[in-house]
């Protein structure tokens, strides 16, 4: 069997990501790389957002960038602008096609679709698979988006609605997110922070329907795209083999009170490949301890109190653009980080800390 230097398993977002870092910096001159990847085709399956805090290579794959952002409950609505960090809206359709297309010049790089096929002895390995079974009665945060287009020009195309909590909660937490790309087209999301057993939840179909007509006042549109996940709220229980470099969600790159991934596993491929030579030598890439610790006692408050919720988050983003963004992007200082922390209410978050 055919041996490689690299081996990444799965060839998602955190495995191509990693891999064109690679190609891009001449790492894959002298080397060989598999990448293990079993679906059947490539083609447009999630629309990646994020804050562009830093540089990253897929600029050519953003369908949109905004400065303006608003989040609303039924009771108040607050809107934000920041012009140095645009929020970007990635198509996966593109990055995947840019990734691919690149790889294809090199014939040092080679796509396997089951891992037996190789001999893994002598590589280095990044995976990105989760092998462990899916945990229903932890955090997820499930959603369903649809990209719908009007006939008549209904959207604001300057203005993103990040969080709309102006909807049925059942007793968890719910919100509408909504990505104007232009004026007649839009990404709009249900989203959900609860576990996964209650199926009563997942009517998300239905919801998406009654939001279109009832809140935003939408008749006549079509579906462009479709797209639905679960990401864990929670760090995966992968087995710590010190020969395997965990990447992507599988390595702890979701920030778990928002699970925005995307640019984190940006920043992880760079590190991995600066690193390459001596990576299971150099330290475990992670978010920061800090953020790690918040996130664990904000997630704790939201399973005790999900009616609290939409306040704590809107009383949040009444901090400076640049605070909050910086904040949710793992890029904040002690300061920002204060100034967040003195917005929660003060007695549920001391009582969360014990328990
Ligand atoms: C619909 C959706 C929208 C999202 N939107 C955002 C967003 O807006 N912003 C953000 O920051 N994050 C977002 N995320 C979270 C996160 O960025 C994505 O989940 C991202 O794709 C994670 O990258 P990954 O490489 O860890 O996983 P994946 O991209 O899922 O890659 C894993 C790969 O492994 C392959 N695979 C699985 N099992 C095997 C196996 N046994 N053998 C071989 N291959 C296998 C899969 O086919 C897949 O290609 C979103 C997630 C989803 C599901």
């Amino acid at each position: 069997m055919k041996e490689f230097d690299y081996v990444i398993i799965g060839g998602g977002c955190a495995g191509l990501s990693l891999a064109y870092e690679l190609e891009i910096n001449e790492k894959l001159k002298d080397k060989t790389l598999a990448i293990i990847e079993n679906r059947k085709e490539y083609k447009r399956d999630k629309t990646w957002s994020f804050w562009k805090v830093f540089d990253h290579n897929f600029d050519d794959c953003v369908i949109k960038s905004w400065n303006n952002f608003t989040i609303n409950t039924s009771e108040s609505s607050h809107e934000l602008t920041n012009k140095k960090f645009p929020y970007q809206s990635i198509d996966s359709g593109k990055f995947y096609n840019k990734i691919k297309s690149k790889l294809s010049t090199n014939s040092k790089v080679s796509f396997f679709k089951n891992l037996n096929e190789i001999n893994l002895e002598n590589s280095k390995i990044f995976n990105s698979v989760f092998e462990e079974k899916i945990d229903k009665s932890k955090l997820w945060q499930h959603f369903q988006g649809i990209e719908i287009e009007t006939q008549k020009k209904i959207f604001d195309e300057e203005i993103i609605n990040l969080m709309d909590f102006n909807c049925d909660q059942r007793n968890d937490v719910h919100f509408f997110y909504t990505l104007p790309f232009s004026k007649n087209k839009a990404l709009i999301e249900t989203t959900w922070l609860s576990d996964l057993e209650d199926q009563s939840l997942m009517d998300y179909d239905l919801q998406l329907e009654n939001y279109i007509k009832n809140n935003l006042g939408i008749k006549n549109y079509k579906i462009n795209f479709t797209e639905k996940g679960a990401i864990p709220l929670f760090y995966p229980s992968l087995k710590n083999d010190n020969k395997i470099i965990n990447i992507g969600s599988a390595g702890g790159m979701t920030r778990l009170s928002t699970g925005y991934t995307f640019l984190n596993i940006q920043e992880h491929s760079k590190y991995i490949v600066k690193n390459i030579d001596k990576i299971y030598e150099a330290k475990i890439f992670n978010l920061g301890n800090k953020y790690q610790f918040l996130d664990k006692i904000f997630l704790r408050v939201l399973k005790k109190h999900p009616e609290k919720m939409p306040k704590i988050f809107l009383n949040m983003f009444k901090a400076s653009s640049n605070t909050i963004i910086k904040f949710l992007s793992n890029k904040s200082n002690l300061i920002e980080d204060i100034n967040i922390i003195s917005r929660m209410p003060k007695l549920i978050f001391f009582k969360a800390l014990f328990n």
